[in-house]
């Protein structure tokens, strides 16, 4: 078993994900860590989640096993070399050390499938708790969702679980006693919700890690290190032809991208954009009187679009487009769409507002505004034709900016760019979990005096909101700056 370092659930966690990241967990610099929204989220979904299945709270502690609790919190569970606090027990039946009762563990699971992860920590868990109650566990229960979505799966904890589990702790021992961390994990979209992520993405950059290629990802980087080309700079003196030649081994479609990476590659090297396509990226902008800047917020998983927002901006009296100063003092139209308010009424609102600017086109950065909006309308009935103009209106900034240009950013996302462009968030560090999260806690927050939840929240998700509209025109501003050079 597992030699001098104490492991844990949580490390076993880390490492299932990420071999570095149970490393910087142990070892790392607690200061290069970054709080990220998606835990809170996942506790705050967990939570609901137990409590759909546990409505009376449950009990604390060996007291509470002992009474025979149909739900227990509370209990660490110790074992040789390894410790773990599984979230909550259930009771089950067979006999332990507890009386004529017996739990087993109980684990939620934010995505859609139950992974390998899950499984072994689950065993973990049962392991322990075996040695815990001094009567075996069988099996462990999955939950994901909550309310009338909540979902149960049981899930054995025989086969060859115990020896995976066994050869996990192991190694995970091995690897907390390097005395250098694990390279950084082949698959780099691990890390968006890590909190390891911007020391970790300071160590791609110095190292010209492949995955900071924009269109690099797991599969593709293994393929080029089989190639012999480990690193950005190589990829950007590679000859894009040979490279073709090489990655046809792996298909076509990969031999279709080469000469795409290897100038995507130069550019990142050079650090200075490139033009794509001579024709103008944004012609609409010549002509029209104002646009109208679209951003929306939702909840992935209630699929809730919870907010619209706009930013309303005409074209100066000298004919000229707002900089980005005067952009931020232009009215912004936050409109919040909430369920008890029927989707009607926000569709009538939105029609009344697009309405009232019939040549002014909206930007949007990505496809989500464009798809969210044209569901609604056919979902209120909207006739085509209708559909066919809204759809004729919307300017999708991101889309015009790939076409165009290759930019020198690991990404092609909004903060990327506009953050390459000088732009800057008011609220730092703040992403769209985050807004997530101030939302449901704005929901959720009770009736209090303080009406629902604290306006804090609301306003910071409107500040957020806002600012990504702002960054959409930073990006819109630049690549009609260089239609007009
Ligand atoms: S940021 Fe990525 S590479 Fe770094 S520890 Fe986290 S998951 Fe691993």
């Amino acid at each position: 078993m597992p030699g001098s370092i104490l492991l844990n659930d949580r490390l076993l966690r880390s490492w299932l994900r990420c071999k570095r990241r149970a490393w910087l967990d142990r070892h790392g610099d607690p200061a290069l860590r970054q709080w990220t929204a998606h835990r809170e989220l996942q506790l705050d979904e967990q939570r609901r989640s137990f409590a759909t299945l546990f409505p009376e709270r449950p009990g604390r502690g060996e007291a509470a096993a002992l009474a025979g609790a149909p739900a227990v919190v509370g209990l660490r569970l110790k074992g040789d070399g390894v410790e773990a606090h599984p979230p909550l027990l259930q009771r089950v039946d067979g006999r332990s050390r507890w009386g004529d009762h017996s739990y087993r563990p109980v684990m939620f699971r934010p995505g859609r499938r139950t992974t390998r992860e899950h499984r072994v920590v689950l065993a973990l868990w049962g392991q322990l708790l075996a040695q815990e109650q001094q009567t075996s566990v069988r099996s462990g229960l999955v939950l994901s969702g909550s309310g009338r979505g909540l979902q149960q799966e049981t899930l054995a904890l025989g086969g060859s679980l115990p020896r995976q589990l066994d050869e996990a702790l192991q190694r995970l021992a091995a690897d907390l006693g390097q005395s250098t961390p694990p390279p950084l994990v082949a698959d780099r979209k691990k890390c968006v919700l890590c909190s390891w992520r911007a020391a970790c993405d300071q160590v791609a950059t110095a190292e010209g890690h492949l995955s900071e290629v924009s269109g690099i990802g797991a599969k593709r980087r293994d393929m080029l290190l089989e190639l012999g080309i480990d690193r950005l700079s190589a990829l950007a003196a590679a000859d894009p032809e040979l490279l073709a030649g090489g990655l046809l081994t792996y298909g076509e479609q990969h031999a279709e991208v080469a000469p795409d990476l290897v100038t995507q590659a130069q550019v990142q090297d050079r650090g200075e954009p490139l033009r794509r396509d001579p024709a103008a990226a944004l012609p609409e902008l010549e002509t029209a009187p104002g646009v109208l800047i679209y951003d929306i917020e939702s909840d992935p998983d209630a699929r809730d679009d919870f907010l619209h927002g706009f930013v309303r901006l005409p074209r100066n009296g000298d004919g000229r487009w707002p900089d980005g100063l005067q952009a931020a003092q232009a009215p912004y139209h936050p409109m919040l769409a909430l369920w008890e308010h029927g989707e009607e009424r926000l569709w009538q609102r939105l029609q009344r507002f697009l309405a009232a600017y019939p040549d002014w086109p909206v930007l949007h950065y990505g496809e989500t505004e464009l798809l969210a909006l044209v569901k609604l309308a056919q979902r209120q009935g909207a006739r085509e034709r209708d559909i066919q103009a809204l759809r004729d209106r919307m300017l999708d900034v991101h889309q015009r900016l790939r076409r165009h240009w290759w930019m020198p950013t690991n990404s092609y996302g909004l903060k990327a760019v506009a953050g390459w462009l000088g732009f800057s968030w008011r609220q730092k560090g703040v992403d769209g979990a985050r807004a997530l999260l101030w939302w449901r806690r704005w929901r959720l927050g009770g009736t209090g005096p303080q009406g629902r939840g604290s306006r804090q929240n609301l306003r910071r998700i409107f500040r957020y909101n806002h600012d990504d509209a702002l960054a959409t025109w930073a990006v819109a501003q630049w690549l009609h700056q260089q239609d007009q050079a």
